[in-house]
């Protein structure tokens, strides 16, 4: 047996996948799912909590833009429904600040349902903006996405700085992940299953054309660590060129975000920096560990830097310094 199943697409992998995420919605069985709509009569892409599920219908997983990261939005989901159990399909960024939230608010496992799904790059929301309306209709967007899924996205400098330099764009460690890099989506994706129980329990093997040839995956494998390697050399030439003043340790960043005026939108925007500024506000004394934590933990989103009326690039310091606190094997 096999946890991981071709998806056919018939040259539209959006709808596929929405047909998809109403079988797992009714098989898991959730009370509801958080992902990215776009509203049928209009308007832009937003992360929502779906309560039904004819909703997938304007599921948009793909649509280049990230208004925020949801991970932190999940959270409070999850707190405001806690006997529900939630579905959510993210991006592997949200998906890595989903794991730390709930790491450090001990959520079951069995309460959430992580649906990961292989992610391209996102545009600047101006830059998305101003795509969409010159292609006249948004779902063009998504579909160019898909375009270029084979080969990893295209190396667009448009994307946002975060994208440029992203870690990882595959979906990985979810319940549930969809796999597009390197593979032809106008034909089939891949679903993949975290354990042969899951798969066994979702009967995956019904919502699929059969399983995954090794081929598939490898080619998916390949593609994923050509992107990686170019992503790894454009944030070695980026944080080797950031301008001199930018702080060089936990303690300087601190004083920084102490310091800077008159916002703090880099801190709101972040899912994961909670514990900093509690601690921050109380000033006590585990600050410095806890911001240490954080820079580690950081997913790379890059929505401190999207919220910035500066363009501070709060990212990248914060990737420098995780460099210089991980061991060389660890840090991307
Ligand atoms: S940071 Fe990575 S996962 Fe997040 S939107 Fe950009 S490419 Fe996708
Ligand atoms: S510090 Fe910035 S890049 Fe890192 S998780 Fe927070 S918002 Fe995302
Ligand atoms: S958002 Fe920009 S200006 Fe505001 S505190 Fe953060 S770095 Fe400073």
């Amino acid at each position: 047996m096999t946890k991981e199943w071709l998806v056919e697409t018939h040259e539209d992998p959006l709808r596929a996948m929405r047909a998809l995420l109403e079988a797992v919605w009714d098989r898991v069985p959730l009370d509801g799912m958080v992902l990215a709509l776009r509203p049928t009569e209009g308007g832009a892409v937003r992360t929502v909590l779906a309560e039904e599920r004819s909703r997938l219908s304007e599921f948009d997983p793909l649509a280049p833009v990230m208004e925020s990261n949801s991970a932190r939005e999940i959270m409070a989901k999850m707190a405001s429904a806690p006997s529900a159990t939630l579905g959510a399909t993210v991006r592997p960024c949200e998906l890595r600040s989903l794991g730390v939230l709930c790491q450090q608010e001990g959520i079951p496992s069995q309460r959430l349902f992580r649906i990961g799904v292989d992610c391209m790059a996102t545009f600047p929301e101006d830059e998305y903006e101003r795509r969409a309306q010159s292609a006249g209709e948004a779902e063009r967007m998504t579909k160019e996405s898909l375009q270029f899924a084979r080969q990893g996205g295209i190396a667009a400098y448009r994307y946002r700085n975060a994208c440029q330099i992203c870690p990882s764009p595959s979906a990985e460690e979810t319940d549930l992940a969809l796999g597009l890099i390197g593979l032809p989506v106008q034909e089939y994706f891949l679903l993949m299953a975290k354990s042969q129980e899951l798969s066994d329990r979702l009967g995956l093997e019904t919502l699929s054309i059969g399983p995954a040839p090794e081929s598939s995956l490898a080619q998916r494998r390949h593609a994923i660590e050509a992107l990686k390697a170019r992503r790894d050399r454009k944030g070695d030439r980026v944080l080797s060129s950031l301008p001199p003043g930018l702080p060089e340790d936990v303690a300087e960043l601190l004083d920084h975000l102490r310091s800077c005026q008159p916002c703090r939108d880099c801190l709101d925007a972040c899912p994961t920096c909670m514990e900093v500024l509690e601690l921050a506000a109380a000033n006590t004394k585990p600050l410095l560990e806890a911001a240490e934590h954080w820079v580690v933990l950081c997913s790379g989103c890059g929505m401190c830097d999207q919220a910035c009326p500066r363009g501070y690039p709060l990212n990248a310091v914060i990737r420098r310094l995780a460099r210089s606190l991980l061991p060389e094997s660890l840090a991307a």
